[in-house]
Order: C-alpha cells, then structure tokens, then sequence
C-alpha cells in the first residue's frame, strides 16, 4: 500500500540544505539559551499534543505495535526536554573558572561552550520520531543548526517531526528536512566540508563507513556513532524463572526483533535451562500477530521486503546448524492481510562458533545456549565486536558481578520490563561501547548535551 510519495533528494538537495543551516547558524547561535530552550520546549508539547497523529504514521510507516508507536513519540518529546533540561541546569555551560594570582593584574577565566555549527542527523527506520527529533533537539539546543535526513523506509514519520520544529516558531534554516537514499543524498551530506559534526544511528557497517569518509575532512569533526548491537542475556539459576522469561520475551520479539537493543543471545545455566526454554516456547508461540495498528497486536510485520527475504535465509541456515524450537517460518495467511509477517524463533543447539551468533540479525530470531557457567556465559556474552545492552537474571550478588564484568553501554538485572530493551531520557540514557558507538556518552543523560558543543576560555585581564 503506497502511503506517501516524497522527494528522492540529491546531491543538489543537500547542499541547499546545508546553506541554509549555514546561513541560518550566526542567528539560531547567537539566540539566547533559555529562548532556545523556550522554542525546543515548545515543539515538545506540540509533539506531546500530535502524538496519536504521529504515532499513528509510525505504526502504518514501521509497523509497529500501538504501545511501541505511542512510545517513540513520546520518548521524542522527552529527550529534547531533557536537553533543554541540561541546558538549564549548567546554566548554558557557562562557568566561571579559577581566577589565577597575577601581581598588579586581575584575570577572569570563563569556559563556554558553542555550538560547532552545522550538524547532520542521519536516522535509521525502526525510531523514526526519536532518533531523528532527539538527536536534532540536542544538536539545536546547543546552538548547532541541522540538517535531518530520515531513513528511506520512514520519511512521513519526520516529516511530522519536523513540522513540530516548525510549528513551534524555530527560524527558518534552523533545521532542514531532507529526504533520499543514504547512498546519493546521504554520502553527499557525509562528504560535504560544510558539516560541522554529525549524528548518525544505524547500522554497523554503514556508520564504519561514514566514520571512515567523514573523517577525510581537512580537520577531525565529532561524528556521533550509535550503530548496532548483538545483545546477550544471561540467566543464573538462581533467577525467577517466570520474571526472567516476561523480559526475554518482550526483548527477544518487541518490534519484531528490529530494535537496537534486542535481545538475540540467551546464556542460560544447566540446571534452569529446560525449564525455561519450555516457558519460552510457550510464551513465543502464543503472541499476538497482526495488523500493527489493531487493538489486539502485539507483533506486526518486518520494516520490508528485504528483511523478509533476510528472515527466510536465516531461518534456513538456522534449521541446518541448529533446531527450531518455535518459529522459523514466514507468515501468509489472508488473516495476517498485506504485509511481511515473520513468526516469531527461538533456536538452540547452534555450535558456539557458527557466525549468527555474532551477526546482527535485526529480525524476531533468538539464540539459546546452554551454559555450565556463569562465567562461561559472560565469556561468550562479551566475545563479540558490539556493546549496546545486556540483560541478567539472578541473585543481587550475581548481578553486582554482571554489571562489573559486562561490557555493554546499558546493563538490566532482574527486569521483567525487557531484559535488553526499554530505555528513557533522564532514566536508562542509552549508547553502546565497543562497536555499538562512538562518543562513550548516552544520549538522555548526564554527559551528552557537551557532545554537541565545544569549549571555548575566555580569559580576561585588567590592571588591579
Ligand atoms: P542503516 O545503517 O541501513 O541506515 C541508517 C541510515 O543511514 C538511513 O537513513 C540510511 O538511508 C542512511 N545511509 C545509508 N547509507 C548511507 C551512506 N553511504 N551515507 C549516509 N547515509 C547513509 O540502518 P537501518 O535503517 O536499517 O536501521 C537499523 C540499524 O540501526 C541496526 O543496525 C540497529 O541496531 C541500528 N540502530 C542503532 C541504535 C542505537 O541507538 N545504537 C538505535 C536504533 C537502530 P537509507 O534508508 O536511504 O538507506
């Protein structure tokens, strides 16, 4: 079903972008931080006030679930507040610094941060709202203009988005919305020399890629990575088996396994795993699956034609190396209507050292092994390139040695909520290590409003 038609941007397109957040960036930097924190704050409650609207294009553009699509939405609006929010409480990061002891002199030393200029946001489908609007809220907060360009699969999604910007009262070239193939429109914006930084969330090998170009400019320019992940959960045997099997479910299939933070691995100890593995099949084969924007859904069909035919292949090669335990088939009932519906699979058996245990699949598929070891699970847990999330169930004792052995950018113990997934601004700020991003710093949190700025002294001398 044909559901918007939009522009196929290119090479022209995005530099007529970028000379607009060009031309635009003295104004929107020079504009005092509390009224960009005002107008920001504006297009949050805009959004707040669409957001059945919006979230019901995000159903009908990704094929998420209501709950999923009212989520992404509203997390939108709570990290630009968030922003705001780090804005206001370092004062605009501005600070007044030690005065140093000069005889006859008297200094002032003030540290400021400014914004860089302009800033590129590149988003991937599966958050359409959130990871295009958070990232753009940060950059603009800080001063930065933008340049947005959506995934190819969801442009209505921020289209909408940017019409909260606009809606709002933000100037004109403050942001710019540009829509069009990551391999024309998108390379022309990563190797123009008029971005000043950029934020790009998607997958591995494209943002190694864009790491790679963007870093051919005449100066290193801070490229914001927030790429894939493989993420792994462990169970003891000393977990609430029930709990433990509501998070994975809801990890392993929530948006049909294509969120960054889905949960792909399960480690499970001997004695529990039978148990478990029985619950989960369970809990697997019984989901809801169906039209996304029905009441009743829970599952709703893959992003497109392309991760179907993935699903298929993968489901194969799985059945090859490995045993189905649920899943593993596509479904085509008339019931199901239009749409790439995948059942949602559970695999065990896969030898430790066959590749999809180290692939990011991105689909409903989850691999379970069982461990005779704690320890052995941390081992295979964290011998892979990604970092992001990563779940435990367990005794208190055992997840203060998980948290400490983990390398993941967000870790979950004891969480019937998801064991990998579900995280908030302000709350679980989310970003990965190792090859699941860049800056080290989660966005929504403490540290990543700076990443959008730098400092600047201002050091200042008179006569005593
Ligand atoms: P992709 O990497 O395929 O695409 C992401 C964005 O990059 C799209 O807008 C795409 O445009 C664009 N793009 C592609 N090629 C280029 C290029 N050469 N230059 C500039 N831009 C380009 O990711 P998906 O959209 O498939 O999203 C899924 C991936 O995102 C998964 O790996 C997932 O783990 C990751 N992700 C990470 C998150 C995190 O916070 N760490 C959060 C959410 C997702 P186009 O669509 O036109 O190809």
């Amino acid at each position: 079903m044909v559901l918007g038609v939009f522009q196929k941007g290119g090479a022209q397109d995005a530099q007529a972008a970028l000379a607009a957040a060009r031309a635009a960036f003295p104004a929107w930097s020079h504009t005092p931080w509390q009224q960009r924190a005002a107008l920001l704050r504006k297009a949050a409650e805009i959004m707040d006030r669409r957001i059945y609207e919006i979230s019901a294009v995000v159903a009908m553009e990704v094929g998420k679930n209501r709950t999923e699509a009212l989520g992404d939405v509203a997390e939108t609006a709570d990290l630009i507040r968030y922003a705001c929010q780090s804005l206001e409480a370092n004062d605009g990061f501005i600070k007044e610094m030690g005065h140093d002891p000069l005889s006859g002199y008297q200094a002032t030393n003030v540290s400021v941060l400014r914004p860089y200029g302009v800033w590129l946001v590149i988003s991937p489908f599966n958050f359409p709202s959130a990871l295009t609007g958070g990232p753009a809220g940060a950059a603009l907060a800080a001063g930065n203009t933008i340049v947005m360009k959506p995934a190819s699969d969801t442009p209505w999604t921020t289209r909408l988005i940017a019409e909260c910007f606009q809606e709002a009262g933000l100037p004109d070239g403050s942001f710019n919305y540009v829509t069009g193939p990551g391999s024309s429109l998108g390379q022309a914006l990563i190797d123009s020399p008029e971005v000043d930084g950029i934020t790009f969330t998607g997958s591995y090998d494209v943002g190694m890629k864009i790491y790679r170009d963007f870093g051919r400019g005449r100066w290193v320019r801070p490229a914001i990575l927030e790429l894939g992940g493989k993420n792994p959960a462990i169970v003891s045997r000393h977990a609430d088996l029930e709990e433990a099997a509501t998070g994975l479910i809801r990890s392993a299939f929530g948006l049909q396994g294509q969120k960054c933070s889905a949960c792909s691995r399960i480690y499970i100890e001997a004695p529990v795993y039978d148990q478990l593995v029985a619950i989960l099949v369970d809990r697997a084969s019984k989901l809801a699956i169906g039209e996304p924007t029905a009441r009743a859904s829970w599952l709703g069909p893959v992003v497109n034609q392309k991760s179907y035919n993935d699903y298929k292949a993968f489901a194969e090669e799985l059945s090859q190396a490995g045993s189905i335990l649920t899943g593993g088939k596509v479904l085509v009932d008339g019931d199901l209507g239009h749409g790439y519906y995948c059942a949602p699979t559970l695999v065990a058996d896969l030898p430790v050292d066959h590749r999809l245990w180290k692939h990011e699949m991105f689909l409903p598929i989850s691999t379970l092994a069982k461990v005779g070891s704690l320890e052995e699970a941390m081992g295979y847990a964290n011998d892979v390139a990604y970092g992001l999330t990563a779940g435990f169930y367990g005794s208190q004792e055992e997840a203060e040695w998980f948290f400490d052995k983990i390398e993941a950018g967000v870790s979950y113990a004891n969480r019937p909520q998801g064991a990998t997934t579900g995280a908030w601004p302000g709350y679980q700020p989310f970003g990965g290590w190792k090859g699941s991003g860049s800056s080290g710093k989660n966005a929504g949190g403490l540290y990543y409003l700076p990443l959008y700025m730098h400092e600047q002294i201002h050091t200042l001398i008179k006569r005593a």
